[in-house]
């Protein structure tokens, strides 16, 4: 392997993108809890997926917002000089596939052009940094199981699994992968990727499957499913997803590609289902289950129909494996949801609009 753990006896200094959006969030609170002493600047555009209240318990002198824009050369700039970063963690990302097939632009913009400049300004940056800071540094890009494509009823992607994407969202996380890759071997800028699978648990926007479905149930109105249900995905609590970030940072080897798992396949109509069980359970309604609140409706274009992971790679390597299943996940996810009413509250009747050219989006 020759993949030496980072050194733990300084305080690291981390610049995450996107640490207002739904997975950075969760890991700028992680983070806080494993490492109190580190210093953080959370750099986000503070797009309509980005929100500040997600992270308004944090208290740690040692964490910082800077309000920028990834596409912008100047505001990286003064954020790596600010912070002087032993790694950079980027989330900054548009990461819904149905605003991707609305409106693509945003996305070859943000999640390719915003990742080349972030590569290159963190280049320069790591260029001129002392040769022991430069063997310290990593830069870990997030990205997505979305790469490789759709599988057929049987297999697994693995790190070895050919691109293939199907959507203007994936197309852009490749490329985004592919410039990644080419800074390591053409500049050896130590670099590192993870491709994860679908992500639940606090502080998710409500336009994304189990949000959506979790706040519209409580509502009383339909719970929408693309086509029949049957479309499959492998789920993975987004605390066990920040838990590898941390192990890939300080033990990974630079240049190479990890792919994160949940262990949890499932059919849509089954996540639904679950979390309608789940419901019934905790906060019954007056007549009949949640269930009666499913609706079909047209499936998405390019919908791809099974996404399943290989994470042994992560397992072999790095000793990693998820700690949730689905029925655990799903308990504590809903829990918090039934506790944070208000920060649904306000994302649902603040500048967050769920609506895009006068439609409704699904997940
Ligand atoms: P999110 O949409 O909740 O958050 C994205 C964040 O990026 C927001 O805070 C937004 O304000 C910020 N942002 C957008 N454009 C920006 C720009 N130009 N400059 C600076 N900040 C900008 O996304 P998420 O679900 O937390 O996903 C985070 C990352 O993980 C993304 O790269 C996504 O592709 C990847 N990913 C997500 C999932 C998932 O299930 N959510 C699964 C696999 C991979």
């Amino acid at each position: 392997m020759g993949n030496q753990p980072r050194d733990r006896r300084i305080p690291h200094r981390y610049l995450i993108t996107g640490g207002a959006g739904f997975i950075g969030a969760n890991f700028i609170h992680h983070l806080i809890q494993r490492e109190p002493e580190a210093q953080i600047l959370n750099f986000d555009q503070l797009t309509y997926a980005g929100n500040l209240e997600s992270l308004s318990t944090i208290t740690s002198r040692n964490y910082q917002f800077f309000q920028g824009d990834i596409c912008n050369q100047q505001d990286i700039e003064k954020a790596l000089k600010q912070i002087r970063p032993t790694a950079i963690i980027h989330f900054a990302a548009e990461s819904h596939v149905d605003r991707s097939i609305d409106g693509p632009e945003a996305f070859i913009r943000t999640n390719i052009l915003g990742t080349f400049n972030l590569l290159e300004q963190t280049r320069q940056y790591w260029e001129q940094c002392t040769d022991s800071s430069k063997q310290d540094f990593h830069f870990l890009h997030i990205s997505t199981d979305e790469v490789y494509g759709s599988l057929g009823k049987t297999g697994f992607f693995t790190e070895e699994t050919a691109y293939a994407p199907n959507s203007p969202y994936s197309a852009s996380k490749a490329s985004a992968d592919h410039l990644v890759r080419a800074w390591f071997h053409t500049y050896k800028l130590p670099v590192l990727t993870t491709n994860c699978s679908n992500n639940y648990g606090p502080f998710q926007f409500p336009e994304k499957l189990i949000p959506l479905i979790l706040t519209h149930a409580l509502q009383g109105k339909a719970l929408p499913i693309y086509g029949d249900g049957s479309h499959i995905r492998d789920w993975l609590y987004v605390e066990d997803h920040c838990k590898a970030i941390l192990t890939i940072l300080q033990a990974g080897t630079p240049g190479e590609c990890y792919n994160i798992g949940g262990k949890n396949e499932m059919t849509n109509l089954d996540v639904v289902k679950t979390i309608c069980l789940c419901l019934d359970k905790i906060k019954p309604k007056p007549i009949g289950s949640y269930q009666d609140q499913i609706t079909f409706v047209a499936d998405r274009p390019g919908h791809d129909k099974r996404y399943a992971i290989d994470a042994s790679k992560l397992k072999r390597e790095l000793g990693w494996s998820p700690q949730e299943n689905f029925q655990s996940g799903i308990q504590k996810t809903i829990l918090w949801y039934l506790d944070n009413l208000l920060w649904v509250e306000n994302i649902l009747s603040g500048t967050y609009a769920l609506k895009s050219k006068n439609k409704d989006y699904c997940h």
